[in-house]
């Protein structure tokens, strides 16, 4: 069997209930596939069936938070495969299986392979490797690798794929399918390097894997050849520098991002494919009638809307936009017991929360936030925090003991257990979508597109793909502080960007939505979902076929 890409990738995000994902790198993996099956693209996802991906947050009314283990049922969103592969790890044979599920658009489907080591015959220990995304150590973090990437190629080659274009590796985690490819070609690099396709997400040192050799070589063992430190750096083994120096090309996920690792891996030649959304997906329903009636033929290519959105009925704009408001605000509301209103600016900032995301930005001077928004605006929060880093737990803790000490002038929600379902509601039923992260850090960011296609305004930092939206269309939002060249410091940055943000918000945000005819902001919108011409998760698949996935 044949297949133009096999793309492989630690997290795919694709449903609530499915914890197979952590954030972003996930989510997008689901859409590019879905995009995949859309355009009839011969592909095929290779992932881990995770027994639990990420952790069910639960938020207590101090602001503290639990992250409870989520275990669902493969068996209700997959079906079993009888293929069994087995795989070495720290010298002892593991046994591993696989789960799929089919992705079908218009008569053609994508496969997903959920790779599953809790067989029987493998010990508890290695049971275990597939059991939790991104948790345990280094050894665990090998096994896991060593199951996805050279379990992933032999559970191909059993699946009957043996002509496979490219091999694409989504982010580092992926790059042992190069020792697996190495063997298969008697270690000739440059065999190995026409078939692989690399995409780098981290746009800090810190955020790549590495291990030190003699972890690796006690977990991996003979499937490291023996120039393993050419390939992966002479040091510690890099999972990004193997991946790099085994593929024949190479990206990042926006043009910022691009040389952001240019600069981090100048021995490299790397371009970049700005990411994008799977438009019919992320659409609510009441949009979807209106792109239906109003841009017809959007769904099967998105460009319609970039085409049809200046002629969007204004009224119809505005009553598909409130419908889906008020389907946020009932949400509050069972949730949080809070009345928001209707006719109040609403702001949404929901994101996995981490240090650069700095979701704390807007409460960084509380007399200001009051003034600005008191009566006026409410607020809307959600994101998990990784259960390890207390620091980051902490900054959700600390926003909410802000938001109760505002509670009388500002509305703030804090909605716990942030995923794709809670995801829609907000990016389709805020106002405005807020995005605050430091300037270089986010490679790409993929929420503030949902947002777009829903009429939904971008007020963020200029970095990764706002930075690009922002460029082609500076009226379909606002900017927070100035282009990434400027900054100095963190903390001058901080500054600088906080009081930005409140200005952006009183003269330019509120200023425009209370205005008696919402004739302006409405054109906003417009020009809003016509970014999507561009940030489809379509054009992103039409990018990576002609400059990734064109086999040599
Ligand atoms: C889209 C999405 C993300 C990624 O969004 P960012 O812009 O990178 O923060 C993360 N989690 C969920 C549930 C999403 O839907």
């Amino acid at each position: 069997m044949q297949l133009t890409v096999a793309y492989f990738t630690m997290e795919i995000g694709l449903q609530s209930h499915m914890p197979t994902y952590a954030g972003g790198l996930g989510m997008l993996a689901g859409d590019l596939m879905r995009s995949c099956a859309d355009l009839q693209v011969q592909a095929a996802c290779m992932t881990v069936g995770w027994k639990h991906g990420y952790l069910r947050q639960k938020i207590h009314p101090d602001g503290s938070q639990e992250y409870e283990q989520f275990s669902w049922n493969k068996e209700e969103f997959l079906t079993r495969l009888p293929e069994v592969v087995t795989v070495q790890v720290q010298g002892r044979e593991v046994r591993v299986g696989c789960w799929k599920l089919d992705l079908q658009s218009g008569g053609h489907s994508v496969p997903i392979y959920f790779l599953d080591a809790d067989l029987p015959g493998n010990t508890p220990e290695d049971r275990a490797i597939t059991d939790q995304l991104y948790g345990g150590d280094g050894t665990m973090r090998l096994s896991q690798e060593i199951v996805l990437g050279i379990g992933g190629v032999r559970m191909l080659r059993a699946l009957g794929y043996n002509d496979i274009g490219t091999f694409h590796m989504n982010e580092g985690h992926a790059a042992f399918l190069t020792l697996e490819l190495l063997r298969e070609r008697n270690f000739i690099d440059d065999d190995v390097r026409k078939l692989c396709a690399f995409t780098t997400h981290t746009p800090v040192k810190a955020g790549h894997d590495v291990f030190d050799y003699d972890l690796a070589w006690r977990v991996v063992g003979d499937m490291l050849p023996w120039h393993i430190r050419k390939l992966a750096g002479d040091e510690r083994l890099s999972m990004t520098e193997l991946a790099m120096n085994l593929s024949r090309y190479v990206c990042g996920v926006s043009q910022i991002h691009g040389q952001v690792s240019r600069a981090m891996f100048p021995d490299h030649a790397i371009d970049a494919i700005t990411n994008g959304i799977h438009h019919t997906h992320w659409a609510c329903p009441e949009m979807q009638q209106l792109f239906d009636d109003q841009a017809p033929g959007w769904r099967e290519d998105p460009t319609v809307l970039e085409r049809n959105c200046r002629d969007f009925d204004d009224d119809e704009l505005w009553q598909a936009h409130m419908a889906a408001k008020r389907r946020l605000l009932a949400e509050v509301k069972a949730r949080t017991g809070q009345e928001f209103r209707e006719h109040h600016l609403t702001i949404a900032s929901a994101r996995r929360v981490v240090p650069y995301k700095r979701p704390e930005l807007l409460y960084t001077n509380l007399e200001r936030l009051k003034e600005v928004c008191g009566g006026r605006v409410q607020i809307i929060h959600a994101g998990n925090a990784h259960p390890s880093d207390p620091f980051s737990q902490g900054v959700i803790q600390r926003m909410i003991e802000r938001s109760d000490s505002l509670r009388d002038t500002v509305h703030i929600a804090y909605m716990e257990n942030y995923n794709p379902d809670l995801a829609k509601l907000l990016v389709s039923g805020a106002d405005v979508w807020l995005n605050t992260p430091t300037r270089l850090m986010e490679a790409s960011g993929t929420s503030g597109m949902k947002a777009c296609l829903n009429g939904v305004l971008n007020l963020s930092t200029l970095d990764g793909w706002w930075a690009e939206a922002y460029a082609r269309d500076p009226e379909a939002g606002w900017r927070i502080g100035p282009l990434a060249g400027a900054i100095q410091n963190e903390t001058e940055h901080r500054k600088v960007d906080a009081e930005d943000l409140y200005t952006q918000l009183q003269f330019e945000v509120l200023h425009e939505y209370e205005y008696k005819d919402r004739k302006r902001w409405i054109r906003r919108m417009k020009r809003s979902i016509g970014l999507l011409g561009y940030f489809s998760a379509q054009r992103c698949v039409q990018e990576y076929l002609q400059k990734a996935w064109q086999s040599q």
